[in-house]
């Protein structure tokens, strides 16, 4: 079977009716207002999701709330067992979840079947640090013993945006298991299809009814809602720095506690002492690839002015021979973009880019003739701080290219934007390399390299790009509360009052 006929043959399960939630174990089909879900390639209503109702929700969080004790207290050698499974059903069924998120979010199958493996490890491991998520540190002083130990948070939202749906669920989803929470998911309304499959593979796998449970619907109503409830004790959100402050507002009269992965405008930096070739490789690479909708994405393309016009012509002939085409074609490097409102957002920079004086060096149009929401992969050159091309997230398959003079401009330029998650930096000089990391307000920074994910390290953004950090164990700080135990060892005097 092609892979596009699989995508169907997958989403035909959910597509007789508007697809509903997963509620305590079970399929619900749902009351609430059904919206369509859209074909990026095609602009075809793929099918229909439910909005959850307040009653729909509630139930939701029931489930995980009455579920909450029983998994907390489940041996996490058996939480790890179960959640292995889950990384063991995610592999069997790679292609087909990899052709879904191809279908429904318009990525390319190059990086899709990479991603689906990349949700699978997630899984594994998270399961295996479940053993040693309760660990604390022993921190003794001169009269007490003082020793630490977290235990789960409680039930816990997860908010995940459209970019690579199924594989950033699972980045959020896997700790907070692991740990010991219980979970609602609330997947974005532009791709719910591979969440649903997400929550049936691992009921699959094992994990107890009301463990995990998944609803959709709309940010504004359902995402609201769950951000709102009181039962709910933590939200983890990945999604745009707005939606992000909206969040914190919704959750502020619960006091949730919040972890955000929002936007970015990651620079690529790069000096002329640079291996020049590896740095175009991976500039093209983290911009283009993903259709240009990745968080992490380098879209400013900071050029040391010595080789500025020379770095930025090859650029232009890289983009413009970029393969843009169908998501399922194994040659294909640029899809389409999700929706035809984020393909109007992103077609809108190109007049702002324009009125305010940068040049377009490859690309800047829709693909002429296509059905669904391509977009040309678009190289803006000669750009200048200020302009808003500059400074906004656009999120589409668009660079902005800058030049800079010396190392303190390259520091002021990379930093002279609201947002603070990656930045890059190519440059064969140890001690400058050393220096820009340093300076640099980001949360990441990759030298020489593009971005090359190892989930032991900290991934997470400063200022407008986040609170908080996922990998490793600091996943498991969030979903856990750490408790400290003081034992006196009988050797300090207690004070005496009234006496
Ligand atoms: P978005 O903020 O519009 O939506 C994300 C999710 O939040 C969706 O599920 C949506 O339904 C929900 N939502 C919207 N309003 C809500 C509200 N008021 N209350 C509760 N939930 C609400 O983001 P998007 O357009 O889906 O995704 C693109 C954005 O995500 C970009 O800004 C991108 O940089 C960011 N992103 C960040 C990271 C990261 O790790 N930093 C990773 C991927 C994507």
């Amino acid at each position: 079977m092609d892979k596009r006929s699989l995508a169907l043959a997958q989403i035909s399960a959910y597509s007789s009716a508007p697809l509903g939630h997963f509620i305590a174990g079970v399929p619900v089909a749902g009351q609430g207002e059904a919206f369509d879900v859209f074909e990026p390639a095609t602009g075809a209503v793929l099918g229909q999701a439910r909005d959850a109702t307040q009653q729909e929700l509630d139930a939701a969080v029931a489930a995980a709330k009455e579920a909450f004790p029983a998994w907390a207290a489940t041996p996490a050698n058996e939480r790890r067992k179960i959640l292995n499974r889950v990384a063991d059903l995610i592999v069997a069924r790679a292609d087909e979840i990899a052709a879904v998120e191809c279908l429904d979010a318009g990525q390319a199958w190059r990086f899709m079947s990479k991603a689906a493996i990349r949700g699978a490890d997630n899984f594994r491991f998270f399961a295996d640090r479940a053993p040693s998520a309760a660990d604390g540190q022993a921190l003794p002083s001169a009269n007490h013993l003082n020793y630490t130990t977290r235990s789960p948070i409680g039930p816990v939202a997860v908010i995940t945006p459209w970019n690579t749906p199924f594989m950033l669920s699972t980045w959020k989803i896997a700790p907070a298991l692991a740990a010991g929470c219980t979970v609602v998911h609330k997947p974005a309304e532009w791709s719910p299809y591979s969440a649903r499959m997400l929550v049936e593979i691992a009921h699959e796998a094992g994990l107890p009814a009301g463990v995990f449970n998944a609803v959709n619907g709309l940010g504004e109503t359902t995402g609201k809602r769950l951000t709102e409830h009181p039962d709910i004790k933590a939200i983890a959100f990945v999604g745009e720095s707005r939606t992000g402050s909206a969040i914190m507002k919704q959750g502020a009269d619960t006091l949730k506690r919040v972890h955000f992965e929002l936007g970015g405008k990651n620079p690529v930096i790069v000096f002329d002492d640079a291996d020049l070739d590896a740095a175009l490789d991976a500039a093209i690479f983290m911009i283009y690839s993903l259709n240009g909708q990745r968080c992490t994405s380098s879209s400013r393309l900071l050029v040391q002015s010595s080789i500025y016009d020379a770095f930025i012509a090859k650029a232009a002939e890289r983009v413009k021979k970029l393969k843009v085409g169908d998501p399922f074609d194994p040659a294909t490097e640029v899809g389409p973009l999700i929706h035809r409102r984020h393909f109007e957002k992103v077609s809108s920079y190109m007049g702002i880019a324009t009125e305010d004086g940068a040049r377009i060096a490859a690309g800047g149009a829709p693909v002429a003739g296509a059905e669904g929401y391509f977009f040309q992969p678009t190289l803006f050159a000669d750009a200048t701080q200020s302009m808003r091309v500059a400074q906004e997230e656009i999120f589409g398959p668009v660079l902005t290219a800058i030049p800079f003079e010396d190392e303190a401009d390259a520091i002021a330029k990379a930093n002279d934007v609201e947002y603070g998650l990656a930045g890059y930096l190519w440059t064969r000089d140890v001690g400058r390399a050393l220096r820009v990391s340093e300076a640099l307000e980001a949360g990441m920074v990759w030298v020489n390299s593009e971005n090359v994910r190892h989930l032991p390290t900290p991934f997470g953004g400063v200022k407008a790009s986040g609170i908080g950090r996922d990998g490793g164990d600091w996943s498991f700080d969030f979903y856990m509360e750490t408790k400290n135990v003081a034992l006196a060892k009988g050797t300090h005097k207690v004070p005496r009052l009234g006496v």
